[in-house]
Order: C-alpha cells, then sequence, then structure tokens
C-alpha cells in the first residue's frame, strides 16, 4: 500500500510516521509512506529522522497549495492522510492570511488532486477547536460548526470542503476532530513543551487570564491509533470525534507542570487572555469507542514521559527556542 502523509514532519505527524514504518498499526507492515511537507517553522526533517533510511520512506519538499506539485506525487498513492497545516491559535491571531491559505485553499488541492488521481481514500485532520466552546456537556459530531479563532474557522472551512468532496464527487474522505494531543517532538510553542522548556531554563511559564480554561489531552499515540482506526474501518464521508475524556483546566495543568519539574506558583506569570479565548471544549467520542477504540496512555504516565523527553532531548528543542519564531 502508498501512503501519502502530507504534513509528515510535524509533530503529529511525524508520529504517525514512525508508528506507521517501526510496524505499530498491524496489516500496513508493508506500507510504503512518502511525506509531503512543506517545512515552515514548525515542519522539522529531524522529527523523521528514525525512519530516514528505511526502505519503505520518501520525502517531498513542497506545499500542498501547489497544484502542479500535488498532481505529480499523487498518482500510485492509495491513501493521503492529512495532517499539514498551520496549527498555533495566536499565530493565526496576527497572521490569519496564512491559515486560510494551508488550511482552506491547501485542503480543497489536494482533494481535488485526490479525485483527479483516482486515490482510495483520504483521511483528513480536524480538531475540536472547529465546534466553538461549550459551557457543559459534550459535542457529537452532529454538532454545528461555531469556530472562534482564525485557526479553526480555517479548519472549519477544511472540514466543509471534504464534506463537500464527498457528497459532491463521491470521493471517500474520512475527516478526524481530535482534542488537545501532548507527546515528544512538539513544537515549544504549544502549552505543554512551552511551559516544560521554560521550567527547565529556570523561566516563569505565562498563564492566560485566570487560568480557567478547559481542554480534554490525549497522547498523540492514542491520537494516531485513532486516525489509523478511522482509515482502517471507517466510514466514507463520516466524520469521527478522538477524545481522551482527561479534562483539565490550564490551571490545573500547570500545577501538575509545576509538581513535575519540582517548582511551585512563583514561576507562574499571568498574562491578558488571549482574544476570543474558548472557554471549554469537550468531545462525546461514542462513535469511535463503537469501534473498539479506547485510549491506553493514562494521562499521568504521558506526562511524566514526556517530562523526561524534554529533558533528554535538549539538542532537539533548543535550536527551536533560540530561532525566537
Ligand atoms: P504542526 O504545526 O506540528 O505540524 C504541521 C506540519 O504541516 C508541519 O510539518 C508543517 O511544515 C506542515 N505544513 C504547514 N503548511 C504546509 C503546507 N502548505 N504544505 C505542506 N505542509 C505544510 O501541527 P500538529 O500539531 O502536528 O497538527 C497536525 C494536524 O493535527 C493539524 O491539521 C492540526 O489542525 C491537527 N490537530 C492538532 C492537535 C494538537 O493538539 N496539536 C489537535 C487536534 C488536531
Amino acid at each position: 500500500m502508498r501512503i501519502l502523509v502530507a504534513g509528515g514532519a510535524g509533530f503529529i505527524g511525524s508520529h504517525y510516521v514512525r508508528s506507521m514504518l517501526s510496524g505499530a498499526y498491524p496489516g500496513y507492515e508493508d506500507a510504503h509512506v512518502t511525506v509531503l511537507d512543506k517545512l515552515t517553522y514548525a515542519g522539522n526533517p529531524a522529527n523523521l529522522h528514525p525512519v530516514g533510511a528505511h526502505p519503505h520512506f520518501a520525502f517531498v519538499r513542497g506545499d500542498i497549495t501547489d497544484a502542479e506539485l500535488l498532481a505529480n506525487v499523487m498518482p500510485g498513492q492509495e491513501v493521503i492522510v492529512n495532517f499539514a497545516a498551520e496549527t498555533h491559535v495566536d499565530r493565526s491571531i496576527t497572521a490569519a492570511g496564512d491559515f486560510a491559505v494551508t488550511n482552506v485553499l491547501g485542503t480543497q488541492r489536494l482533494l481535488q488532486a485526490a479525485l483527479d488521481a483516482g486515490v482510495r481514500t483520504i483521511v483528513q485532520v480536524s480538531t475540536d477547536e472547529v465546534y466553538g466552546s461549550i459551557a457543559s456537556g459534550s459535542w457529537t459530531e452532529s454538532e454545528p460548526l461555531l469556530p472562534n479563532s482564525p485557526y479553526s474557522a480555517a479548519k472549519a472551512g477544511a472540514d466543509l470542503l471534504c464534506r463537500a468532496y464527498h457528497r459532491t464527487y463521491g470521493l471517500d474522505v474520512r475527516v478526524t476532530r481530535c482534542c488537545n494531543n501532548y507527546g515528544p517532538y512538539q513544537y515549544p510553542e504549544k502549552l505543554i513543551p512551552l511551559f516544560i522548556t521554560n521550567l527547565i531554563d529556570g523561566r516563569r511559564v505565562p498563564l492566560y487570564g485566570d487560568g480557567g480554561h478547559v481542554r480534554e489531552w490525549l497522547h498523540v499515540d492514542d491520537h494516531c491509533r485513532g486516525i489509523q482506526l478511522v482509515l482502517d474501518k471507517g466510514t466514507a464521508g463520516e466524520v469521527y470525534n478522538i477524545g481522551g475524556g482527561v479534562e483539565l483546566s490550564n490551571r490545573e495543568l500547570t500545577g501538575r507542570l509545576l509538581a513535575a519539574l519540582g517548582v511551585g506558583e512563583e514561576m507562574v506569570t499571568r498574562v491578558p487572555d488571549r482574544l476570543g479565548h474558548d472557554r471549554r471544549y469537550a468531545l462525546n467520542s461514542g462513535r469511535i469507542r463503537s469501534m473498539g477504540y479506547e485510549p491506553r496512555v493514562s494521562f499521568d504516565r504521558g506526562l511524566a514521559e514526556v517530562v523526561r523527553w524534554y529533558r533528554d532531548h535538549q539538542s532537539w528543542w533548543r535550536p527551536l527556542r533560540q530561532t525566537g519564531r
């Protein structure tokens, strides 16, 4: 099987590729994986070093908005998993245009190229943020999309294009909507790696507003297993929430990180709230659970391992922090 992984040099995409090529997904041991990645600030060839010499691995540097390039790489591919996106909400608030171009136009170009080349199945990796904010309860997949940031609006646009390509052309595209991920190789601008690396360096951590924003957390390995299950057993045109069930306020999460690094509240700086900051996200993951899905990594174990990983891999993250981008 030939699989094209767009955005495979980023945090989650590279985990998926490393897992696939190390035989973690039964039935896919012989898969040939081509990563297509623009290598923006968030894309890092080092994330793929562990599989760089694998005989079934190929890398193409390129942009998913480049229709000509897509027409060249697509023939022969049977599956596409699309991770490629601009992903940092704070950046979307100061530079929304890049998000519209990559997340919306890029996804449309990818779908069109897949349709033209007769690709069998596409999995579009989306986010719980497309639903907006929910005060209590949790979202099922039929909830309306009410995104509040340019990031989530652009991701919602991509989700709707997937729906349209399925309804209009019969393309087999499936959408996954996952909650917040954590794990190794996450770019140190996102909350967990930012806080860990700051604390390793004895720097204070910035906590938005009152710290009462609630997020659901899932280890990246569990997210990737969910994506794989949707690829294997999902239905064309369907949407699948992938939740972890571990709900924490940013204040609670910060407390756990402070404890893990052995420091106290004095290391927290309160900063003005993010514009349009969603208060709470929560997914109902009944649909994927009914397919046998269950997260495996407990949050306590996962968080301890991630803290250890950032302590042990300073040569990976220090250059990223020094660029100041
Ligand atoms: P990331 O920012 O770490 O990686 C994104 C990757 O996409 C990078 O390698 C980057 O170079 C590449 N890319 C960006 N623009 C591109 C373009 N125009 N053409 C080709 N490649 C391009 O992101 P991530 O955290 O790994 O997220 C991957 C996907 O999962 C995204 O679609 C995101 O919306 C979704 N998601 C992320 C989370 C999370 O908590 N990180 C949660 C749910 C869903």
